[in-house]
């Protein structure tokens, strides 16, 4: 029989698996000897195992009640007592933190007699009803599925009636008045009674909990953060301690440092006489942490003493939730906290510098994803701005946008292409869709700790959160700030997460000082920048992957071999074909002589010359592969349509050429071009064609030599799908290059999963391999991308059939099956095989995980993305887990 229920003296960090974080987090507080009220936890099996049946596991059901004895006994209190009732909390917690994903239910228990019990024993009326009318509103949302507005809005009802404002001035006959109104909502709602057996209270919970796995926001929520949608929640019973007891009680949340900037201090923020969510609710003004002092000197120092052992125990930052009943602390929740990414950046360095990590280890704490932030660019703040407000500097980044009120619009107007930022009083978990569709989040309530905040640090997303001078009237979809400016639903704006300002209309930007750094062009003084250069420099020194650029022009390339570029991976010659030389490709195209097409070829040939002659220049010493023509001839001709009607309308009077030209184009008009004349058929039917590309690299690798340069050009034949292909071209490639005197590497893209499957035979011919995995993804699939990624991926993402685009994170299971072939195969033919990626994904922190672990010799991205990729490299070298980069 399999061991359902843990208690916390059994668990402890390692098993967030089985335990999820809050469980195993839990059971480490427990063991480490910090005051964490007693309790058990339900494992991430038992969980898969109800939603799988839709029922609890055998013996599920049993082993809660062995540990509910248990925990009564070492309480010494029970479940339900009349006289001195257990109240026990049921909170979900699953590998990864979801915040504000999933459900908890606080006071479980609690029933018309338990009441008097707890009243009684706490002396303390007021207490007991405000626990009780807790538990059957948040029993009522969240395991009867009733809206919790309705709770809400008796509770403003009760106010009203009552003319105060503050929950604090409600008593306890105000309460239990609550309690019968909440009552008649659940019996209105369900059309039966609120349960009031505490036991089957706790198992309606857990149920509760297990099926909030699957409730839509947190599905959501899982496919932005790429969490497995099969982990399944933990669900943790714990014994109430209350923070609603007085005002020596209280509850709060804390950082151990600045989750911002990684500085270290007191971050966090307490609310007296307080329970549970009220602290993020924004219900009533917390107070800074530090004001706890005064309020209860002994608790705060025994505070900073339990964040120092736990930062020394985790090496990290960690968050913390605790609470305060009647002048005892106690601690309800520890995890590594989510942070911005300059503070992971920083945070990883100062831990060296303190002696608890090493740079190996600051290497595997900071992401490629975090680095890609810090590359965006910020406000110039040397421009005309106008400021309205001022916030809290929740998630850095500077976003410009269309103020929209709801997540609805939000979404609509994100889809149709606009930029939006969300503006709201706070934001809930129904908001998600919209923080995700918004480029940024501007809310008017609540501190750092906030839902907006915390969710919006998670995702990288700007946001500006707690302007309270902003008047939010979602309803009329406007806002107002001091001095009267009002911003209407369409309204630009512009908010700076990194400062906390507004500003009206958009805001230029400039490049972020980290881009400066790669550039050369900035100074290395600011904290940021050395962090970023300290890990940056380590992550070189430990990657074995080789990071090349793909660029197809000197900027491009001197740029990226900037950004620590080794070499170019794939420099793509078509766009060499466009512009004013389109012309000479028509006359290519239209030669019906030996003599008219060599012509055109002629006066190609120079042009091509040169732009090689620039790239081999900007990359002197440094390998350059360079791949041959690629589409389809017919995309450098006019449009069918339009030609088409052009020769129509002339009639009689349209000219020779567009005559021609019209015939051509129908020629080549292609069903799926994709799959038609392109690539090495190209070369293989045009005669000359790719004998003058290579005559092109030939002599400019000859020019750049006789200017005392180091040309290291590489040709790449593209889409080769079988070795005769690929022969008949390099032996005229190898003549034309012995002619020249010049020595080349030649070799193939690996795009066509016949290549792939054939590469023993390829390599016979090829002395590189370069998975072009954009068209390998594309012909494993069978997808058309263009034509698949609007009309049905999102579906496909909702049907799980994968959890991101193969296009953006390689597709492991099958396309990098057939990289594994190609690998394996190429290498039993030639040992020496150079083996690399030249598909997007190559700029893809866990594809160049996934290219580390298969023994490719390097990768190559974009320019921009280079550093991204060396960061990545390094840390697939030293954490040798494969693809778990998040
Ligand atoms: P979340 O994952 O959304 O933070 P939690 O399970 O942590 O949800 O619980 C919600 C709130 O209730 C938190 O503020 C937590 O500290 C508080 N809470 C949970 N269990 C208890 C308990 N046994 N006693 C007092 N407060 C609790
Ligand atoms: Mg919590
Ligand atoms: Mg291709």
């Amino acid at each position: 029989m399999p061991k359902y229920v843990y208690d916390f003296t059994e668990g402890n960090k390692d098993l967030k698996d089985l335990l999820g974080g809050k469980g195993a987090n839990l059971a480490e507080m427990t063991n480490l000897g910090l005051p964490v009220p007693p309790g058990f936890t339900i494992t991430t099996d038992a969980c898969r195992s109800y939603l799988a049946d839709g029922g609890f596991p055998e013996g599920l059901a049993e082993e809660v009640d062995t540990h509910l004895a248990a925990l009564e006994k070492g309480m010494g209190k029970r479940l339900g007592d009349i006289d001195d009732p257990l109240l026990v909390s049921v909170r979900s917690g699953a590998k990864f933190s979801m915040p504000g994903m999933m459900e908890t239910v606080l006071n479980i228990g609690l029933n018309d007699e338990s009441v008097v019990g707890l009243a009684k024993q706490s002396g303390n009326e007021r207490f007991a009803w405000d626990s009780y009318r807790r538990l059957i509103q948040m029993f009522g949302k969240t395991v009867l599925g009733i809206d919790g507005e309705l709770f809400e809005d008796a509770i403003d009802e009760a106010k009203r009636h009552k003319g105060v404002t503050n929950d604090l001035d409600l008593d306890a006959s105000d309460f239990r008045h609550l309690v019968e109104v909440y009552k008649g909502i659940v019996r209105e709602h369900t059309g039966g009674d609120f349960p009031d057996d505490p036991r089957e209270q706790m198992l309606l919970a857990v149920r509760a909990v297990f099926d909030s796995w699957n409730a839509p926001r947190a599905i959501v929520y899982r496919r932005q953060e790429r969490i497995p949608a099969d982990l399944g929640t933990a669900v943790n019973i714990v014994a109430m301690v209350f923070g609603n007891l007085g005002m020596d009680s209280g509850t709060g949340v804390a950082f151990t440092r600045d989750p911002g900037s990684g500085q270290q201090g007191v971050y966090g923020d307490y609310l007296q006489n307080a329970q549970g969510e009220d602290v993020v609710a924004g219900i009533r003004n917390t107070v800074p942490l530090q004001e706890l002092e005064k309020i209860d000197a002994a608790s705060y120092r025994q505070l900073l003493d339990i964040m120092k052992t736990l930062e020394d125990h985790y090496r990290d930052l960690c968050d913390i939730e605790f609470t305060i009943e009647r002048g005892k602390l106690w601690m309800l929740q520890t995890r590594v906290g989510k942070r911005t990414a300059a503070a992971a950046f920083c945070i990883a360095t100062q831990l060296v510098d303190q002696g608890m990590i090493d740079l190996d280890e600051a290497v595997t704490r900071v992401t490629g994803d975090q680095l890609a932030q810090l590359m965006f660019p910020r406000f110039d703040t040397g421009a005309d701005r106008r400021l309205v407000a001022k916030g809290m500097n929740a998630s850095p980044g500077a976003a410009v946008g269309k103020a929209v009120f709801s997540s609805e619009r939000a979404k609509e107007m994100a889809d149709a292409g606009e930029d939006v930022i969300l503006v709201r009083r706070e934001t809930n978990p129904d908001d998600l869709v919209g923080m995700i569709a918004a480029r940024g989040v501007l809310t008017s309530r609540g501190g750092k700790t906030s839902h907006a905040a915390v969710v919006a640090r998670g995702m990288g997303k700007t946001c500006v959160c707690g302007a309270e001078e902003l008047q939010v009237d979602p309803q009329a979809r406007r806002f107002t700030a001091p001095g009267g400016v009002t911003v209407e639903e369409g309204d630009v704006i512009s908010i700076d997460g990194s400062t906390g300002e507004v500003f009206l209309g958009e805001v230029p930007v400039v490049a972020s000082p980290v881009v400066e750094y790669f550039e050369g062009t900035g100074g290395h003084d600011d904290d940021l920048v050395k962090a970023v250069h300290r890990i940056m420099s380590h992550a070189d020194e430990r990657r074995r992957l080789a990071v090349r650029a793909n660029a197809d022009t000197p900027e491009d390339a001197a740029r990226a071999r900037r950004f620590g570029a080794q070499g170019i991976g794939l420099c793509r010659t078509e766009h060499m074909f466009l512009g004013d030389r389109r012309q000479l490709v028509e006359d290519l195209i239209l030669s019906e002589s030996d003599r008219e097409r060599d012509a055109a070829l002629d006066a190609l040939e120079p042009l091509q010359k040169a732009d090689f002659t620039g790239i081999l220049e900007a990359m002197d010493g440094l390998p350059v592969t360079i791949r041959l023509i690629d589409p389809p001839l017919h995309e450098f001709l006019p449009d069918l349509t339009a030609l088409s009607v052009r020769v129509a309308l002339a009639g009689d009077d349209a000219g020779e050429r567009d005559r021609r030209l019209l015939a051509a184009v129908k020629r080549l008009h292609e069903q799926n071009p994709m799959l038609g004349l392109r690539g090495v058929r190209l070369g293989l039917v045009i005669p000359g064609l790719f004998e003058m590309q290579v005559r092109a690299i030939a002599q400019a690798a000859a020019e750049r030599r006789a200017a005392g340069g180091d040309p290291r050009a590489e040709i790449m034949i593209p889409l080769v799908a079988a070795v005769q292909e690929l022969e008949g071209v390099r032996e005229e490639a190898e003549r034309i290059l012995d002619e020249a005197g010049v020595e080349a590497l030649i070799g193939t893209m690996i795009e066509v999963p016949r290549a792939a499957l054939t590469a023993g035979q390829i390599a016979e011919a090829a002395q590189f391999f370069s998975f072009g995995t954009n068209d390998l993804t594309q012909l494993t699939w069978g997808f058309s991308r263009d034509d698949v990624e609007a009309a049905f991926f999102s579906r496909y993402l909702d049907l799980g059939i994968f959890g991101v685009s193969p296009f953006e994170t390689l597709d492991q299971t099958g396309v990098g099956r057939l990289m594994k072939i190609a690998v394996e195969e190429g290498r039993a033919t030639r040992p020496d095989i150079k083996l690399g990626i030249c598909g997007e994904h190559g700029g893809d922190p866990e594809s160049v995980h996934f290219c580390h672990d298969i023994g490719l010799d390097y990768v190559s991205c974009s320019p921009f993305r280079v550093p991204v990729a060396r960061l990545e490299a390094g840390r697939a070298a030293l954490t040798g887990t494969g693809s778990d980069s998040r």
